[in-house]
């Protein structure tokens, strides 16, 4: 099977291998759509809609482009930590769109994430900075602070680029200070490129489990149900305790007794610990 990724920013490299060794594909890249033009993490054009539906629709302009079946898209996103709120977050999806059966499947990853910021007109409170942000394996994008048409220089990427970015960018501040960023597209950041080779291992897995009723891929947990019993006590709980697995193309669906232990600590009652 022949699938289509469509990307500008190298991700073939986290998305390919994964995909290829767990499953009988080849994944080829199609570079002819300007993948930018969907949104950019520099905030020189926004994205429009949701980060699956930019995923999405990457993967069907492959299929269009690429004149195949099976299209694959990938996009990041940066936000808050969904527990406390406060830590900077990244997820990453992959998905497949497969036209053949009509259907999609899309891996997650998500972790904690760097994408701190600094404001500076000293070389060397820029250099700790670029230090504490895993440069130059990180790559940095500087712009003047405060004069938005003067542009930015992105994909720095080794000492002499951010010297020459960094006299550039001073000249043109009127305060004489540097905004400095890591430079968050795939081909600019490890980190990111970890998340997204796992958010291709979960796609990988999706695609492996396949529906007992119709043999589809992506035969995947769709809802949990809370209601866990207390180890002491024995009322219900807000942990799971059915997991239901649905298809992606036909209406099968199967409950099963949720992964891990059959009863819930009771720091989890609302009882035993109110
Ligand atoms: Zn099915
Ligand atoms: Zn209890």
């Amino acid at each position: 099977r022949r699938m289509v990724l469509l990307t500008r920013h190298g991700k073939q490299a986290q998305i390919g291998p994964v995909l290829e060794a767990a499953l009988a594909c080849t994944v080829e890249v199609n570079e002819q759509f300007d993948t930018d033009r969907l949104g950019t993490f520099t905030r020189e054009v926004a994205r429009a809609g949701s980060q699956l539906e930019a995923a999405r629709h990457k993967a069907r302009l492959a299929i269009e482009l690429g004149d195949c079946a099976f299209g694959l898209g990938s996009e990041g996103a940066f936000f808050t930590d969904p527990v406390s709120g406060l830590l900077p977050w990244n997820r990453e999806l992959v998905v497949l769109v497969d036209a053949e059966r009509g259907i999609e499947v899309c891996g997650v990853a998500h972790g904690p994430a760097w994408n701190s910021h600094r404001q500076t007109g000293d070389w060397n409170e820029l250099l700790a900075f670029a230090e504490a942000a895993g440069f130059p394996e990180q790559q940095l994008v500087l712009r003047p602070l405060e004069c938005a048409q003067a542009g930015l220089r992105k994909g720095i990427g080794d000492r002499e680029a951010l010297a020459a970015a960094f006299e550039w960018a001073l000249g043109q501040s009127a305060s004489a200070t540097v905004l400095a960023e890591a430079d968050l597209r795939a081909h600019c950041s490890p980190r990111r490129q970890q998340r997204i080779a796992e958010a291709a291992t979960d796609l990988a897995r999706r695609l492996s489990s396949t529906c007992p009723q119709c043999s589809s891929p992506g035969f995947w947990l769709c809802e949990r149900l809370p209601g866990l019993p207390c180890a002491w006590c024995g009322e219900p709980t807000d942990l799971a305790v059915t997991d239901t697995h649905g298809c992606v193309r036909c209406a099968y669906r199967e409950e099963r007794a949720a992964a891990g232990p059959t009863e819930a600590d009771p720091a989890h009652c609302r009882l035993c610990n109110p």
